[in-house]
């Protein structure tokens, strides 16, 4: 496994692999499992992986954690070699924007301003911003992102196909614990007493999907029901959407596809989850 600090120490290794197929595996790094699925699905259908350890400043807010986002490159270095990562791309700041901030690809799209866009109004134009620059260096055939950042998957998908960039864009399953809680490094700010507490989210989204199953398909009565059972938990919610999983717009009969889609407070720690029903299939 190569690491790799300089953009253009990757590009000139990249040529000399012109002939494999690339799949590439963005993070911000404190690896969890759930970042390890994203890099065993890439090794399944790419010759090589690459995978990205960046904190990229441009998609934090002003009072957001960027400073004290949690970092450990050691592990991360280790949880790579032991999945057969080929590549880790860990560069600083100056490395992404050498010349600063200016030059940035923007949806000008109705699915950034939904959902997360509400309380973080600059965060999906850093995410365009980082993901369209790796785009251009690693010229990837494959990229994997989580369905847990379900609305930075659509963007993502949105702007490869804007951009007639060629990667496909795989969108891989939520990794959960065994208790439903759905893996993410900022899990690791939450207390005892708030990750209990957080726990709500995926015990009502997952009964709510149940509920929905039933035949249940007023929306607003299945919101309703989640932001109780999070509240009651102590929870702060942020928003509880239950909208149409691919244009993310509010579904006020859920009759097809949906997803439910959930971001809350436990303390000061912001979590999002969803559950979605795609082409008929729970995920
Ligand atoms: P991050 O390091 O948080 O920027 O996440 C990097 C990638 O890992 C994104 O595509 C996330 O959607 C994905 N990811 C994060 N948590 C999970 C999870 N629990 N299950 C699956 N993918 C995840």
């Amino acid at each position: 496994m190569l690491v790799i600090r300089k953009a253009a120490e990757l590009r000139a290794e990249l040529q000399r692999h012109k002939d494999k197929s690339i799949g590439f595996v963005p993070t911000m790094g404190y690896l969890h499992r759930g970042h390890i699925s994203l890099v065993e699905a890439s090794r399944s259908a790419a010759d090589m992986t690459v995978v990205s350890i960046f904190v990229n400043p441009t998609q934090f807010g002003p009072n957001e954690d960027f400073e004290s986002y949690p970092r450990d490159e050691r592990h991360d270095l280790e949880m790579l070699r032991q999945a057969g990562a080929d590549i880790v791309f860990i560069p600083a700041v100056s490395e992404i924007y050498p010349e600063g901030n200016v030059t940035n690809i923007v949806l000008h799209s109705d699915i950034t301003r939904r959902l997360c866009a509400k309380t973080r109004p600059t965060h999906f134009d850093g995410v365009t911003n980082v993901v369209s620059r790796l785009f251009c260096l690693i010229k990837p055939d494959y990229a994997f992102f989580g369905r847990k950042d379900a609305q930075q998957l659509a963007i993502i998908q949105r702007m490869t196909k804007d951009m007639l960039l060629g990667t496909e864009i795989v969108g891989c399953p939520i990794v959960r614990e065994a208790d439903g809680l759905a893996l993410s490094s900022r899990n690791t700010y939450l207390s005892e007493s708030e990750r209990r507490s957080a726990l709500s989210i995926s015990r009502s989204i997952f009964a709510a999907a149940e509920e929905i199953e039933r035949g249940c398909t007023d929306a607003a009565e299945i919101g309703a029901k989640i932001v109780k059972n999070i509240e009651e938990a102590g929870g702060k919610v942020d928003y509880v959407s239950i909208v149409d999983p691919f244009k993310l717009e509010d579904l006020s009969r859920v009759e097809g596809d949906y997803m439910i889609a959930v971001a809350a407070f436990f303390g000061k720690t912001r979590l999002i989850d969803n559950r979605a029903r795609i082409d008929g299939k729970c995920i």
